[in-house]
């Protein structure tokens, strides 16, 4: 479908690996929240770095008596109105391991909307089962955090009580949004969609959840929107299984439909290139022995739209089976027959 070079830097070396198809999987980063008093006290962290102190069994976690996590930071704002989708079900595991590790600990969770989907909502259950509290706060009026000679305090107005709460806690985790690398340069190079977001947008939500329209480029993991890693595995399988099915084909066969270019009359303006959808024009390399410079179709990747002939102001493009001379002729028959 393909013919891509990619260039892999490592170590101080290039390597060049030719491949047939590519799978875009980019990634997304972690939000460096910029408010909370994030930065200004060692115990105001983000979910990755409390995940990082379970992981070495920091010491602070054994002095803990209370803690609070600050839900939709950076997420559902007018900045990245999307949900980070991962940050509900990570706080309640994590409020869940504090838990575990010390029952009588006060552990609050202070969130906007729960979204612990599917069965992550038995971990919802088991966290009100094990005590940890849930407060609903609004978007309008967000929890405050004051120092005050290194004690942390936490103002939140509950909305049921309708009235202020002041939560003295050892610990502040924030769910930070996930933020997508927004490539364009990538996207332009394959000619694959960027939502407003800065998401990969995939081919077809039910029918193509993994690939593009461009045939031969797929999607997986976080490129694509914010998504759990169980989620990021199977969408990473069933790109690598499409694009595997590509590669083992010996023959591809295409519509007869395509687009052609004369190459005699192309003006190498680049209109087509720039505005088929499915990266189906290239130019000709200037080394080549033919036509170099000049527009060629790809005809696997063409799918005949046609969008390529009506933009060539040079008439150098040809759409098989709609030739002009086919249309005037079909025209002047129906005139007539009337
Ligand atoms: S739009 Fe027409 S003239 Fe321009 S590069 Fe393509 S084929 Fe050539
Ligand atoms: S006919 Fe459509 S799909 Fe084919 S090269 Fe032209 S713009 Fe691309």
């Amino acid at each position: 479908m393909g013919s891509f070079k990619s260039t892999l830097h490592a170590n101080g070396k290039d390597e060049v690996l030719e491949h047939g198809v590519a799978v875009i999987a980019t990634g997304a980063t972690p939000l460096m929240p910029s408010e909370y008093a994030y930065g200004k006290d060692a115990c105001i962290l983000t979910s990755l770095e409390l995940d990082r102190k379970f992981m070495n069994d920091d010491p602070l976690l054994k002095t803990l008596k209370s803690a609070v996590f600050i839900q939709c930071v950076g997420s559902r704002e007018p900045d990245r109105p999307y949900c980070s989708r991962v940050c509900c079900t990570h706080s309640v595991e994590n409020a869940l391991e504090l838990k575990h590790r010390n029952p009588d600990m006060n552990v609050y969770v202070l969130y906007r909307d729960i979204r612990t989907y599917g069965e992550r909502e038995y971990l919802y259950k088991e966290a009100r089962e094990n005590g940890v509290i849930f407060i609903r706060f609004s978007v309008d009026d967000k929890p405050q955090v004051v120092l005050d000679n290194g004690r942390l305090t936490v103002r939140v107005k509950d909305h049921i009580l309708g009235r202020p709460l002041e939560l003295e806690t050892d610990l502040i985790t924030l769910a930070t949004a996930i933020v997508p690398n927004r490539d364009e340069k990538l996207a332009n190079f394959f000619k694959v969609p960027l939502n407003a977001d800065g998401f990969f947008v995939e081919r077809h939500a039910k029918l193509g959840p993994s690939e593009f329209a461009t045939d031969g480029v797929f999607l997986c993991g976080m490129a694509h929107y914010p998504k759990p890693i169980d989620e990021s595995i199977v969408q990473g399988k069933a790109a690598a299984s499409r694009a595997v099915t590509l590669l083992a084909r010996e023959i591809i066969q295409t519509s007869g439909t395509i687009a052609e270019v004369v190459p005699t009359t192309c003006s190498s303006c680049g209109v087509c290139v720039s505005i088929c959808p499915y990266s189906a024009p290239s130019f000709i390399e200037e080394a080549a022995r033919f036509n170099p410079g000049k527009a060629q179709i790809n005809p696997v990747l063409c799918k005949g739209c046609g969008l390529c002939v009506a933009s060539c102001r040079s008439g150098a493009i040809r759409l098989k089976g709609f030739d002009n001379d086919q249309i005037f002729a079909q025209i002047f028959a129906l005139n007539e027959a009337v």
